[in-house]
């Protein structure tokens, strides 16, 4: 299917990408999914970490997963039979399980290798259709995240303002490059997200007005905020669990920014 096809079939299709772990990725992806979907859009977020904190977050541990998205890339299963429900309306989760850190290893000899979650979504949203695609990327640049980049339009990049962001950044950057070199030429930065912000720290400051110079941020600035990170251990975002905290609201108004610039 043409790229152009593809973000007529959902507005946004996003991967939430940072190969460092522990800078809001997971957090992002489900906070900002509940919020689009609070907002009476149809969200799908698809969870690419083994690890399966997206899932968990939303009420689904891995270990009360059957069928995960580990089947899917193998072509054993559909993404539509994976689709699980979540506390928020409108909002369903392709969930992961651990064995999908073996899927880089099975697949090496597949030739669609890199392309397989692409077909997958293709092929749900031809019959499903969802306003908003965002895809949870592990903490790193191997063939999970490659495709997640490969079946996304655009990256939502999470970053946390501490000294070695932008090096990191250097690195995700030249990744994302040689994606568009190769499969995937129209492959989008949508922007970045500043998260766990502390305003009291200068360096913080200074970071983000190094990454300004050279990159899209999002207004909506997430906190540092408990909330955000006592909410997943009730299964639920924290745009449920405590709706009024500053974390909820940061994220709300991040949703409320992407909706405001996808409207047609
Ligand atoms: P990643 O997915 O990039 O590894 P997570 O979203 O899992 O990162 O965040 C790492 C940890 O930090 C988690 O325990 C999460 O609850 C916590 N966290 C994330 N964002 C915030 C925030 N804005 N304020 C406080 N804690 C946060
Ligand atoms: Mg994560």
């Amino acid at each position: 299917m043409s790229d152009q096809k593809r973000s007529v079939a959902a507005q946004n299709r996003l991967a939430v990408v940072n190969q460092k772990g522990g800078v809001g990725k997971t957090t992002t992806a489900v906070n900002l999914a509940a919020a689009l979907a609070q907002r009476g859009r149809k969200v799908l977020l698809v969870d690419m970490d083994p690890q399966g904190n997206a899932s968990s977050g939303l009420g689904h541990p891995t270990r009360t997963v059957e069928t995960s998205v580990y089947r899917v890339l193998l072509g054993e299963a559909k993404l539509e039979e994976n689709l699980l429900p979540s506390p928020v309306e409108g909002l369903f989760l392709a969930p992961a399980t651990q064995d999908l850190v073996a899927a880089e290893i099975e697949l090496v000899d597949e030739a669609d290798r890199a392309t397989r979650l692409r077909s997958a979504i293709d092929e749900l949203l031809a019959t499903r259709p969802f306003d908003d695609v965002l895809i949870d990327c592990p903490p790193s640049l191997g063939l999970l995240t490659v495709n997640a980049l490969i079946a996304a339009n655009e990256v939502l990049v999470p970053l946390q303002c501490e000294y070695y962001a932008l090096e990191g950044l250097t690195h995700l950057m030249a990744t994302i490059e040689r994606v568009r070199a190769g499969l995937h030429p129209t492959l989008g930065v949508k922007g970045l997200v500043l998260t766990m912000f502390d305003a009291r720290n200068n360096l913080a400051h200074q970071v983000a007005a190094e990454v300004r110079k050279h990159f899209r941020v999002f207004e909506a600035i997430i906190p540092r905020n408990v909330r955000l990170s006592e909410a997943p251990s009730h299964g639920k975002p924290v745009t449920l669990y405590d709706a009024a905290s500053k974390g909820s609201v940061a994220y709300q108004q991040l949703a409320a920014e992407l909706v405001t610039e996808s409207a047609p």
